[in-house]
């Protein structure tokens, strides 16, 4: 049967970062690991079939919209601004330090000066997929070191918003390059000169800002409000998609903002109504499924025969991304007062380069003003750098446990201030403290269900182990009096921290019954004693969970029924409001 290359990649792509990602997962490492490794498979470089690199990018670029419209809608206008003191001149004095390093460089490969720059600015901002995956993953982008980083990331987005604008303008004035060459926008065509098209590349972002805050902070909560009314599930999920990659590309053919800008945009004007939660929801199978193609389209960039032509150039190049930047971020984020701990993990999350930087070398050699081997540098750059990104975030953490041991030097007063005001909230800790309670409850989360159960477990005087990933939930355990294991409660490291050989029972009120098997499972193995009750909302579940150890399991459905069954057992209903017509 005939099949198109869209097909093609999403099946070869989506099934290979799979299987690999599932390997690298088996071997303990980072899956993302497994979906470069797949791209690299499906690239032009290495043998077998290869897929269509410029339908991957643009699978790639759907998923930069979804995440980055996904974390909009848990930042608010506030929080933006909260951390612009020390973002704003972060990101500059970071771009600066990479775009002089990488001038550097080149200027050591006997490029020009302008190849050199344009190649220091390609490797000075860091992917947003990969920073926003690695946050995620530590559940980060709620806390202050997340936002400074996303605030970072949109100064950086700006930034590169004008240099893309500019560098078209900027080589047809050096070596007559016609700016029509690359893929500038419509403003360079006119002779406008450098500072006429910087000046409306800068109203453009202003008018799309006040478009958005003045026509997009109605219209789109108001469209929303009105689809969920109408009952459909499914026309819900296709009004979130549309405005996320509506706004997304609007932003970017009307006013020259990138598809990421305008998805984060679109996303944070969302976060002001109580719909968000929910529409975050309904983007999310979609959204992690893009982020993988994401992956493997740069995997398939890569060329291993660069390891063997330039491996000097390359270390250069790799000093650059993974110590020059990191740093720079970290003498700046310091010189703010900021802690070592947030300092470095800071550092860590900007320590990789991803699209912007390929979009900058690709514009870059279409122009003539970077030789091909920088645009092979920085693609090795790149996928090395992503590769090697957990690692250094493994070393960080490492630090970052190690450092309060230390013996501090004296702090400043004004340091010592610093770190008292900006770090009051706790921060999740990669390593899980198992807990030292005995003879407790452990509940697994805290939602509608977990959270009225906890609360009666501790009206009796028990003691509480609440287990739960989601930021409000937490919150509402803490002022509950719960102690806490921030998590997964599916990922065995955090199970195996609630003390259950030592538990009296185990509540697991969560919906997702493969979830909740996979713990009962580890749960009965853990302790075959213990006590389960498990949540469901089928016979199909009740079947599964019992089958994965559950000792008892109640199905929601058939409580409601009862309690209503009781109900018009012990009075008649209250009267109905509005009396149906004769
Ligand atoms: P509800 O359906 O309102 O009772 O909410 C379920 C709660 O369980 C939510 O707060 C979720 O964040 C939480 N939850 C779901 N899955 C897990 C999991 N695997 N580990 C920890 N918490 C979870």
């Amino acid at each position: 049967m005939h099949h198109g290359p869209l097909i093609a990649i999403l099946v070869a792509g989506l099934g290979l970062a799979f299987v690999f990602g599932a390997l690298a997962q088996r071997l303990r490492i980072s899956p993302l690991v497994g979906y470069l490794l797949a791209g690299v498979a499906l690239g032009p470089f290495t043998p077998g079939f290869v897929a269509d690199q410029n339908l991957a990018n643009e699978l790639a670029e759907v998923g930069v919209i979804l995440l980055m419209f996904g974390v909009g809608l848990h930042f608010s206008l506030k929080d933006l601004l909260s951390v612009k003191a020390i973002a704003v001149p972060g990101a500059i004095v970071q771009i600066g330090i990479a775009t002089l390093l990488g001038l550097g460089l080149g200027l050591a490969l006997g490029w020009s000066w302008i190849s050199g720059a344009v190649f220091g600015l390609a490797l000075s901002t860091a992917s947003t997929v990969v920073l926003l995956r690695a946050m995620q993953e530590r559940r980060m982008v709620q806390t202050e070191k997340g936002r400074i980083a996303v605030g970072w990331l949109i100064v950086e987005d700006i930034a590169m918003v004008l240099a893309l604008v500019l560098l078209p303008v900027l080589a047809e004035a050096l070596n007559g390059t016609p700016a029509g060459a690359g893929p500038g926008p419509l403003a360079t065509r006119f002779d406008l000169g450098i500072w006429g098209v910087l000046g409306l590349t800068v109203a453009k972002l202003f008018a799309f800002l006040a478009f958005m805050l003045i026509v997009g902070r109605r219209v789109i909560p108001w469209v929303l409000h009105w689809v969920a009314h109408t009952g459909s599930r499914e026309l819900f999920r296709l009004a979130v998609l549309a405005v996320a990659l509506g706004v997304a590309f609007i932003s970017a053919s009307l006013f020259g903002v990138s598809f990421a800008l305008g998805a984060f945009f679109a996303g944070m004007i969302l976060n002001e109504s109580p719909l968000s939660q929910r529409a975050a929801e309904e983007t999310l199978p979609l959204r992690d499924a893009f982020a993988v193609l994401f992956f493997v389209s740069v995997g398939m960039l890569f060329d291993p025969g660069i390891l063997l032509r330039a491996p000097f150039s390359l270390l250069g190049t790799l000093a650059i991304i993974l110590i020059g930047k990191s740093l720079g971020a970290w003498l700046i984020v310091r010189a703010f007062g900021r802690s070592n701990a947030t300092a470095l993990t800071i550092s860590a999350s900007l320590a990789q380069i991803g699209e912007f930087s390929f979009i900058l070398a690709g514009l870059g050699v279409s122009l003539a003003i970077l030789p091909p081997e920088g645009r092979d540098l920085i693609l090795a750059g790149a996928i090395l750098s992503i590769l090697l990104n957990p690692v250094t975030f493994a070393l960080v953490d490492r630090f970052a446990a190690e450092a309060p041991a230390k013996p501090k030097p004296k702090p400043g007063i004004a340091e010592t201030i610093a770190v008292v005001e900006k770090e009051p909230e706790p921060e999740p800790t990669p390593d899980i403290a198992p807990t030292t309670l005995s003879d407790h409850m452990v509940v697994v989360g805290y939602g509608r269900v977990g959270a009225l159960l906890g609360a009666g477990l501790i009206a009796r005087g028990e003691k509480l182990l609440v287990i739960e990933e989601r930021g409000d939930a937490v919150a509402a355990a803490k002022r509950d009096g719960a102690e806490l294991l921030l998590g997964n409660a599916a990922d065995p490291a955090v199970l195996a921290a609630a003390g259950l050989d030592r538990a009296r029972r185990l509540f697991v009120a969560i919906p997702q019954s493969f979830e909740a098997g996979q713990v009962c499972e580890q749960a009965r193995r853990d302790n075959p004693e213990l006590p389960i009750i498990a949540r469901a909302h089928s016979d199909a579940e009740v079947a599964h969970l019992t089958k994965c150890g559950a000792t008892l399991t109640i199905m929601g459905e058939a409580e409601i029924a009862r309690a209503m069954l009781s109900l018009c057992a012990q009075a008649e209903p209250p009267p109905a409001q509005v009396q149906p017509a004769a």
